[in-house]
């Protein structure tokens, strides 16, 4: 007998995000986003963890749909810089600034600085029958001293993740997929549901 299709919302306006998850996902599951579910709105990320701004998005879109949903918040955690930019990784370099602006304020503040060592952390909330579920992944690697690749998002053109030697902005996102932090906390959330 097939098994009975998993519904979720995810709570993101991160096309990036989608397509990376979406790739990851079995036919068992039926993703839909907050565009396809007519749901216009900027999800509030005010807290000082990953898992608390996880916790508000999926209590947000859960409150507003009343279906089973997951969130995500993901942080770029740079050792030597006590794990800056951590969850403030979307608005390091301020309101209103781009990933470009992220990236170059982030090599500033490493220069000179010997040790690189990073690790990219996603949180997923996971709200299944109105009760919440977190689920992390995290991907370890270094920062290099300059940019590379124009494929992914955010800080992937300086990160090379331990056991590459790409950025993952130079690789695939099924490449990107094989490290990923997104990936390995998605896994889990599968895992989860699949033995439901
Ligand atoms: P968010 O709050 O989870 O959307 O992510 C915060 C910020 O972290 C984003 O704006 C990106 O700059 C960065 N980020 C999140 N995930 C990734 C990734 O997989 N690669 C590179 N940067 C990322």
């Amino acid at each position: 007998m097939e098994s009975e299709k998993i519904a979720l919302v995810f709570a993101t306006n991160n096309q990036n995000k989608v397509t990376e998850i979406r790739l990851v996902l079995t036919d068992r599951f039926e993703i839909t986003t907050l565009k396809e579910a007519g749901i216009d709105i900027d999800i509030p990320e005010p807290h000082d963890t990953l898992e608390a701004n996880a916790t508000e998005k999926s209590t947000t879109i859960h409150q507003l749909t009343q279906k089973n949903c997951f969130s995500e918040d993901t942080g770029l955690e740079v050792f030597s810089l006590g794990g800056a930019p951590g969850v403030k990784s979307a608005r390091y370099a301020g309101d209103g600034r781009n990933f470009q602006d992220n990236i170059n304020l982030l090599l500033e503040n490493l220069t000179g600085i010997e040790n690189r060592n990073a690790q990219f952390r996603t949180v997923i909330s996971l709200i299944w029958q109105n009760k919440e579920y977190l689920f992390e992944g995290i991907c370890e690697g270094v920062i290099v001293q300059l940019q590379k690749g124009f494929d992914g998002f955010g800080y992937d053109p300086i990160f090379v993740p331990n056991g590459a030697t790409k950025t993952f902005a130079e690789m695939t996102m099924i490449e990107k997929n094989t490290y990923s932090h997104r990936k390995k906390a998605m896994k889990k959330l599968i895992d989860f549901l699949s033995a439901i």
